[in-house]
Parts: structure tokens; sequence; C-alpha cells
């Protein structure tokens, strides 16, 4: 992979804004930059210091023409997100003169950046690790402020040096077992097996650590997968309107009639609930009953988390009862709506959370988003910001896991060095895959591919 040549972007969103910026990375974005740009004080880039924002003008050099007026900023290397000479166009924030400064930028020898190439490139040339990167993608797209401070904290480089910690155990254990390959004749004494197997849990315990933290980790990153489910009409729009918090979806005494939207997330104190079929709660007017049914629990099945939502103004159908026996006492909360209606729901103690609600006149809510957190997370939300937040990761550390248990194993049996050294092996390289020391190149490609053009 060359990082050589210059790439640009626009880094800021289409649309219209205050501002835009059209990014610049490589050992000629200066020289670019200069032949587009006209300083109020006659400077060029290649004068100006490091790290200073000059004001002037971008001129088309095939006219001479002002294309917009700029605030440009020169960030030479080594000190730059890319470890590259970087030059960040401020320009108007409208899609026109974004797009007429870019395309000077591609004429005048730039080349338009693959989606995350400046995170690559900050990647490739070391300023970075690969968890690092991640987590930069991780802090644009986080669902809360507590996704948020948990994605900043992988991105100062704190998972990481956990991660190194462990490594640096892990490479001490095999040089302390390869050492008796490589020179048995001499007189270096067997490893101790106790000595061993004492290390060995030593590696272990960080890693089950992290690996319990992801359970709260992943959910803070995509979210926590959430059924809303019951029969129609019993209020189930109305409660995500209601958990909305504001009227994105039309409510109406005909069901059916609402919008779709794909993806809706909530933020329930800090943790985010991806609602499912968010088309399915709002569209249910020639859905019969029957089909409403199987409807919902097919979704049930996925659930991380199940609002099973009662009409409690009316006495249980049988599809009712239907619902709350397939039910799953420690994922789902049974909400019983239309509170303020004369009551007449008795669903029965069922070892299920209930909650009574009225969507309608939002009572309750409090109620449910605090026994959504009861559930989910034992009613902490505030759980520290160290936490393994990625599956790629959790899935790493889960090999590392398994290789560290194969070894102890190993050990008891007596195995030779040998085999020893293998499962040590296979555990080093799975942490590395995290830190991409030795992540396939294809995964590399598929982690950048998903990032944003610009960053
Ligand atoms: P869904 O089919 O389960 O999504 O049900 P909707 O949310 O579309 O609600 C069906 C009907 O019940 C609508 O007329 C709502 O206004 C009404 N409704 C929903 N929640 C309440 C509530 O808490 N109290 C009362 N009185 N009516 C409600």
């Amino acid at each position: 992979m060359h990082t050589d040549d210059t790439i640009a972007a626009i880094s800021t969103p289409i649309g219209q804004g205050g501002i835009g910026i059209v990014r610049l990375s490589g050992s000629n974005a200066v020289a670019i930059a200069d032949k587009l740009f006209r300083s109020h004080k006659k400077k060029t880039l290649k004068q100006t210091p490091s790290h200073r924002i000059l004001f002037g003008h971008i001129i088309d050099p095939s006219d001479k023409s002002t294309v917009d007026e700029v605030l440009i900023s020169v960030m030479k290397a080594p000190n730059t997100y890319t470890k590259q000479d970087i030059v960040e166009i401020n320009c108007h924030g409208g899609p026109i003169p974004l797009r007429r400064i870019l395309d000077l930028t591609l004429n005048s020898g730039a080349r338009l950046a693959d989606p995350g190439e400046f995170t690559q490139r900050a990647f490739l040339n070391g300023r970075i690790d690969l968890a690092q990167a991640e987590a930069v993608m991780d802090v644009i797209s986080s669902l809360t402020v507590q996704s948020q401070k948990t994605a900043l904290s992988q991105l100062s480089g704190r998972l990481s040096e956990k991660i190194s910690a462990i490594r640096k155990k892990l490479i001490e254990l095999t040089a302390f077992v390869e050492a008796y390959i490589d020179f048995p004749e001499e007189d270096i004494e067997p490893p101790s097996l106790k000595e061993m197997k004492k290390s060995a849990k030593k590696i272990q315990a960080p890693l089950k650590k992290l690996i319990d933290s992801s359970r709260f980790g992943v959910v803070l990153r995509e979210g926590l997968k959430t059924a809303i489910i019951g029969r129609p009409n019993v209020g189930k729009s109305s409660l995500l309107n209601a958990l909305l918090e504001h009227d994105r979806a039309i409510v109406t005494e005909v069901p059916g009639t609402t919008r779709d939207v794909i993806e809706e997330y909530i933020n329930i104190q800090g943790l985010p609930l991806k609602i499912m079929d968010t088309a399915g709660i709002r569209n249910v007017r020639n859905i019969v009953e029957r089909e409403g049914v199987k409807r919902s629990l097919r979704i049930l099945d996925n659930a991380d988390l199940v609002l099973l939502v009662l009409d409690g103004s009316k006495t249980l159908h049988k599809a009712d009862r239907e619902l709350i026996e397939r039910a799953n006492s420690d994922n789902t909360i049974l909400v019983i709506n239309k509170a303020d209606l004369p009551q007449k729901a008795r669903p029965g103690n069922n070892g299920i959370t209930e909650v009574r609600i009225s969507a309608k006149q939002e009572t309750g809510l409090d109620a449910l988003k605090d026994g959504i957190v009861a559930m989910t997370l034992g009613g902490q939300v505030e759980c520290g910001t160290d936490l393994v937040t990625n599956t790629r990761h959790v899935h790493a550390l889960e090999k590392a896991l398994v290789s560290m248990d194969a070894f102890i194993e190993g050990v008891e049996k007596q195995d030779s060095p040998e085999f020893l050294s293998v499962e040590l092996r296979d555990a080093l390289d799975a942490l590395g895959e995290i830190l991409g020391i030795t992540t396939p190149e294809e995964i590399l490609n598929h982690i950048f591919d998903n990032f944003c053009i610009g960053k």
C-alpha cells in the first residue's frame, strides 16, 4: 500500500453549513494548496511555520477567478493526524464551494481519498494502532454520551495499553518456554510446571476482565436490540413515540398510517436502545391478529430486550396470553398501557417485571426506564469507560483465552515445550489482531472501508 501520494477529500458533511473543510494529506499537500491560495498578506504556505492559520482566497488557476474566501490551516509533518503534511481549507459550507475547491485540488495533483484513508495513514504511519483507529469512527457514530466517552477513552489508547501489557506478559512466558526448545542440551532447567501455570493464570485474569466488560461495552457501541411487541392497537407506536420524546411518527386513530423509519435509537439514561422492526410496529393496518402475533414471536427470538405491550383497559386476549407464555422473564418487561382508562387486564404473576404506563399521558415512563436499566445492567449505567465495545476485539480476546486454556491443559499433561509454545503464539497473534500487528489485510481493508469519506 502506498501512502506517499497526496490525497484530498471534503471532510465535513454534504449539505449547507457555516463552514466546510477540504482536507489534503501527503508530501505535496502544501505545494498543491499554494497553487490555489492567495493569502491576504501575500505569504505562501511553504514559508509559513507549521500549525498556523492564514486568511485569503482560493483562486482558480485557469482564469484567476476567485472561488471562495477561506481560512487555511497548515500542519507540517510529523506532528499531524497522518504524520504527513496536512492542509485544511475552511471555506463556506455549501456543496458548490466545497466541490469546486475539491476539484481544483484534484486538478492540481491530489487524488480523491478513499473512505477512512486519512485515519488509515495515521495507522500505517504508526501514529495510532488499529484499536485507536476504530475508536475514531466510534466517537463519530456514538449513540449516547456514555458511548462517546468510552470511544474517546479507546482513542486515547487506554484499551491498547491494557492489551499491550497482557502481550508483554505473554511474550515473557513464550520466551521462557521457548528457551528450553532452543537450547535443550545446555544446562537450562526445564520450565517449572507450577511457574508456567501461575504465569498463564496471570495472563488469563485480565483477559477475562476485558471480556466481561464487553457485556455492557458492546451494547454501548451497537445499541441494545429492543423489540416492542404486542397485538395491534395496544399502543406500541404511542409508546415508541413517548420514549423518543418527540413526535417523529404520526399516531392516529387508524393504525398503520405512520411513516416507516428504518433504524431508531432511544437513549435511556445513557443506554442506547436500538428499536427493531419500527416499520412493523407502526404499520399494522393489514396485519390480521394471527399474523401480528406470528411476527411478534419471530422478532422476540432475536431481541436483547423485549417490551411486551398489553392494553390495560381490556381483558386479556388469547393472543396476549400466548405472547406472555413465550416471554423470557430475564429480558422481558410487561408494559401495561392505557393506565389512564379503567383497568381490566389481569396478566397474573408470571415472574415477569410489570410496569403500568399511559403512553398517551406519558405517565409511568420513568419507572419503565428504570426497569429497563435495572434489567440490562443491574441498574448501573455509569460503569467507567474502560470497556471493550467492539465485537471484533471480543472475538480476539476469546480466541486468546481459549489458547491460554489449551496451554494450561498442555502444561498439566506435561506436553513438550514445542506444543506449548504453539498455544502461546496463537494467543499472541489473537491479541496482535486487536492492535493491528497481526491483522490480515482484508480485515484491515474492511475496517477502513466502513469509515466516512474525509476521515
Ligand atoms: P399500536 O397498533 O400497538 O402501535 O397502537 P397505537 O400506538 O397506534 O395506539 C392505538 C390507539 O390507542 C390509538 O388510538 C392511541 O391514541 C391509543 N392509545 C395509545 N396509548 C394510549 C394510552 O396510554 N391511553 C389511551 N387512552 N389511549 C392510548
